[in-house]
């Protein structure tokens, strides 16, 4: 019976219809497509090949010949390249051909390191060419042919071996490297035997612009590119480890993993990145080698309340108290701890027999919280006693101060069914709608945007969609940093032809790969987008039947954007009207334009104007709702989608159903058994705010944020977190925000329990748990189910499948997915079948989610951001993420890896900007705005524009936030964390650390 590639079944039309040959493999009939490799071919017909240079997901280059297969021509053919041809008879395996590859291997062999003289080989995971010899008897220990060696080896990476004479040359590295990350470091060097694979011009590794995201580990086949030990657990070889198949807890993109976990020494060994649709196998550096946090010896693991002795109430280290900031930036150069590849971690703080953090727990490593000068204001409770001060502490504020007095911020680190009972906990426990998290810092404008638009916060298409695309606009995003592996797939679409429109004050690594690269000024999108449109127009490009059949209010829009012809717009946006022009023509003559944006365009007080120019611009030229087209804002957190999603927000419950809607109030009042209370709550930043005012919020319940650190104008958050009456604070280590804390609950890390996560793309996919919370910490929604027990709410949920299924019988767009069906892959929703489907990529084919079906465009008038620069404060600043961190840096700061590479807080500014005032790269400077200053390191970077600067928000010894203005976006209430007015200046003090060992992808 002859076996039929899956891809010819569809076949129908015969105009379009794919030839196919059929050939035979070792005897067995296979019918494959015209051009099917004969590796391909033998796959189907379930004949494995060995193979050394080739891997199914890069082009085959042919060259290791380990794959010789007999065709019963002249010579034997390579396997991975030569396609099949009808009527062709394969031999994969005859002597003459074991012959052949056994020689091969021992050649290769001969060449490889001793095993005794680099003990970084024996811990090599999965070598193919070790395996090889060891199928044929052969090994480098036993040959008699001659060996060679001097090829060298490169340990400057922090987390990555590199050992030249154990490299093959098989080019796997290169084609990963350059193919599927789209990062272009590695080449080849030298000649003849001394020919070496080489990182940019011959640079060792760590100071290349390498950035170890580790794809070519996962590729290299043989201990040529090994994995180094981290926090001190050996890399053992995969069949000896246990694998935890989860998803990585950073980024929206959620990129599925797998952890092997050494159970003997209850540790992670290592992580490698898992299929699945949306990240195939593809991680970075933080996916890769940045969960070592969980292991950190100052995890909290007992519940702990502030002693009397400690109140009133206020920030209990210097640093939050605010004589601490500015300067303070190089804490190791004062003896702090920090890590080791080897040694488990910061040497600070080692946990003593009650797990707690031990007797040198006051030496804190690079600029965290300080914990021999906190923890002395605490005691150690046991839980019951904790929770019933939390409990009553909420339950008397409520008492006094009615629901308004109540506040609770979520955690989009999270689980989505701790989001979900986060939520429930403070609607029905406390009848109240105060309740949001960190979207209201990112993305909160773009939905408010969409939904006003499209009638759904979430996105339209996925990122991996771009690969259909003629064009893409990329807009206030730096994704080779924030999305790292979805900016892959842009890198990648773009050498398939796809044309890349990048649009951003920054010239970020995509300018690179840009086609059209747009460096407009800050603060301006909307005058830009307005004279796109205008000029879309003028040319007759705009899709009429979609502007007439699917979209209402073209005709206001219209009016408002022929007053931004491209000359205009040129004044405000410092970009050429020539540019503006081919920018505009490029996007509406594609037949398929899709924009993905970040926050760039969200953290603005014009946030939601700037997103729904976006999506007009789309919906005009018929770019929504085919492959290849739509609307993507890139979501910030592993898990804000889905927290959003479970109603983690202010103004809705789970699944954007309206607190003031009337259906909506009786669906949830019914399923929750309670009269809930109709009014929208409060939003984070308003919260902070209200908790200053009389009458407003009086206690709160932090759930894994840190707005001391996150949010604008921290002097205000400072005031406002002292003046709070109660505060519990549930977290993993001891916060910035906990030092206000009168309660701190230590949390599971998302590496300690089960639950959902739901990517930007909509794809809920399940994190498993990998091992035991330390001491006595406690999943999230055990604690918060016993705080919700505490007040008088009878839940009884056993499992976290339990809650999903209780979130999926109320939320319609998560209908029909369940603990059972979601699979190693998870599912994207919407999802009519999640037994049979993947689930819907793009959205809004048919109709959109309005109620009438139909886009609203809504025109925005261009205004300036709300501080401008002057003669004081002469530049703008910028706030974000780098590669290597992760907010407000408690779990990246405590990652080896992650802190090797990227140790110490840095402001980016022009070169010119730079000389104006007489500073060199690498001096420490002051930075001051309106609302404070701050002390760090000066990097001139070619990056920045002249006039703005940089400075990204994770390092609380230069926390940016000091800086930061707290005005809002009127609809989504968002911060302006994007646009504020700063000087850069001299501290004339030397700089002795260490700085960040990578530069140019910066
Ligand atoms: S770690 Fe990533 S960026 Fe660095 S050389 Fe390997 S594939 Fe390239
Ligand atoms: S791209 Fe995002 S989700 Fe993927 S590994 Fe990196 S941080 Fe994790």
């Amino acid at each position: 019976m002859p076996i039929h590639g899956a891809e010819m079944t569809e076949v129908q039309d015969p105009t379009t219809a794919v030839r196919t040959v059929d050939v035979t493999i070792d005897g067995h009939p296979v019918t494959v497509a015209e051009g099917t490799t004969i590796f391909d071919a033998a796959k189907l017909a379930g004949v494995d090949i060995p193979v050394l240079c080739h891997d199914e997901r890069y082009d085959p280059v042919g060259v290791c010949r380990m794959c010789v297969v007999d065709t019963g021509g002249r010579v034997f053919a390579a396997a991975c390249v030569r396609p099949c041809e009808d009527a062709m008879a394969v031999k994969t395996s005859t002597p003459e051909l074991e012959r052949s590859r056994a020689t091969l291997t021992e050649l290769l062999l001969a060449d490889q390191p001793l095993r005794a003289e680099d003990p970084k080989q024996t811990t090599t995971a999965d070598n193919l060419l070790l395996s090889l010899g060891d199928g044929f008897g052969l090994s480098r220990e036993t040959t008699e042919l001659p060996c060679g060696s001097g090829r060298g080896t490169d340990y400057s990476n922090p987390v990555i071996n590199v050992n030249h004479d154990a490299c093959i040359l098989c080019d796997r590295c290169v084609r990963a490297c350059d193919d599927i990350q789209g990062n272009d470091v590695i080449g080849r060097s030298g000649k003849g035997y001394t020919t070496r694979i080489a990182f940019d011009l011959n640079d060792p590794m760590g100071a290349s612009s390498c950035v170890t995201c580790g794809e070519c580990v996962q590729a290299c086949p043989t201990g040529a590119l090994t994995n180094k030990a981290i926090a001190g657990v050996p890399i053992r070889p995969r069949q000896e480890l246990d694998a935890v198949h989860s998803v990585c807890p950073y980024c929206g993109v959620g990129c599925a993993l797998t952890y092997y976990v050494d159970r003997e020494r209850g540790a992670i060994s290592f992580a490698e990145g898992r299929d699945q649709p949306g990240s195939q196998s593809r991680l970075c550096v933080k996916g890769r080698y940045g969960w070592d946090y969980t292991s950190s010896p100052q995890r909290l693991t007992v519940p702990l309340i502030r002693v009397e002795s400690s109140y009133p109430k206020g920030p209990l280290s210097a640093d939050v108290r605010g004589d601490g900031h500015g300067g303070t930036h190089n804490d190791r150069d004062r003896g702090g701890g920090k890590s080791t590849p080897d040694g488990g971690g910061p040497k600070n703080g080692r946990r003593g027999k009650d797990g707690r953090p031990g007797k040198d727990r006051g030496r804190k490593p690079g600029g965290l919280v300080d914990y021999g000068e906190v923890l002395p204001h605490f005691r150690e409770a046991s839980w019951d006693e904790a929770l019933g001060l939390v409990a009553r502490r909420l339950q008397e504020a409520h008492a006094a101060g009615g629901p308004g007095a109540i506040a609770g911020f979520g955690s989009a680190k999270c689980s989505n069914e701790e989001a979900y009972l986060f939520q429930k906990l403070i609607r029905t426990g406390f009848g109240t709608n105060n309740v949001d998290h960190c979207t209201r810092l990112c993305h909160a404008s773009s939905v408010a945007a969409l939904f006003e638009g499209v009638g759904s916060g979430a996105v339209s298409t996925t990122y991996g969609d771009v690969a259909n695309a003629d064009v893409v606009i990329i807009t206030g995003s730096n994704p080779t940093a924030n999305h790292p592996v979805a900016s892959s797939f842009f890198k990648q679409a773009r050498r398939r032809g796809t044309k890349i429109i990048y649009v951003d004050p920054r010239a970020s690594v995509v300018a690179d790969h840009a086609d059209i690269f747009v460096q407009l000024k800050p603060g301006t999108d909307v005058a830009f987008y307005n004279s796109i449109m205008c000029e879309v127009i003028r040319l007759g490009l705009i899709d009429k039947e979609f502007v007439s059949s699917r979209t209402s209010n073209y005709e206001e829009l219209a009016r408002t954007v022929a007053d931004y012809p491209p000359e205009r717009a040129a004044q405000i946006t410092g970009v050429g009207a020539d540019t503006i022009r081919l920018v505009a023509k490029t996007w509406a003559e594609a037949g398929a334009a899709v924009v993905y944006w970040g926050m760039g365009i969200s953290q603005h007080t014009t946030g939601t104007d700037n997103a729904r120019c976006l999506i007009a611009l789309c919906s005009i030229t018929g770019n929504v709702g085919r492959p290849g087209t739509g609307l993507h804002p890139l979501r910030g957190q592993n898990n804000v989608q889905g927290a959003s999603d479970a109603g983690l927000v202010p103004m809705f419950y789970p699944d954007y159903q309206g607190v003031d809607r009337a259906a909506a109030q009786r669906r949830f009042e019914e399923a929750w058994g309670m009269a809930l209370n109709p009014n929208r709550g409060l939003t984070v930043t308003e919260i902070i705010k209200s908790v200053l005012q009389p009458d407003g919020v009086r206690a709160m319940y932090m759930l894994g944020e840190n707005p001391f650190l996150s949010d604008p104008n921290i002097n205000k958050v400072r005031k406002a977190l002292s003046a709070l009456d109660f505060l519990v604070v549930q977290d993993i280590f001891l916060t910035e925000t906990a030092e206000f804390a009168d309660v701190i609950l230590p949390a599971s890390s998302y590496m300690e329990k089960d639950g959902t996560y739901t990517n930007t793309d909509r794809r809920v996919q399940l994190g498993r748990k990998v091992m035991d919370p330390p001491g006595g910490a406690r999943p999230d929604w055990q604690i918060v189910q016993e705080i919700a027990q505490r007040i008088g709410l009878a839940w009884d949920y056993r499992a976290p499948s339990e809650v999903f299924d209780e979130m999926v019988a109320l939320m319609p767009s998560y209908r029909n997915l369940s603990y059972a069906n979601l699979g190693l892959s998870g599912k994207l929703y919407p999802n009519a079948d999640p037994e049979h489907s993947d689930g819907t990529i793009v959205m809004f084919d048919e109709r959109f989610n309005t109620d009438d079906g139909l886009a609203h465009l809504v025109p925005a008038q261009w205004l300036p951001a709300r501080e401008l620069p002057d003669g004081e404060y002469p530049l703008v600043l910028n706030t974000g993420r780098l590669l290597e961190h992760w907010h407000t840096g408690s779990m990246t700061r405590r990652s080896f890896a992650l802190d090797a590479i990227a140790p110490v807080a840095e402001v980016y500014v022009h070169p010119k900007d730079a000389a104006d005032r007489g500073l060199a790269h690498g001096e420490m400077v002051r930075v001051r705005s309106r609302r404070g200053s701050i002390e760090l390191l000066l990097r001139v970077s070619h990056r920045e524009q002249l006039g703005n600067c940089f400075i990204p928000f994770h390092f609380r010894e230069a926390a940016a936030n000091l800086l930061t203005i707290d005005e809002i976006d009127p609809v989504g209430k968002i911060p302006e964390f994007k646009f504020c007015a700063v000087q850069v200046e001299h501290l004339g003090v030397a700089y002795a650390g260490t700085a960040s060992t990578q530069s140019s992808h910066r």
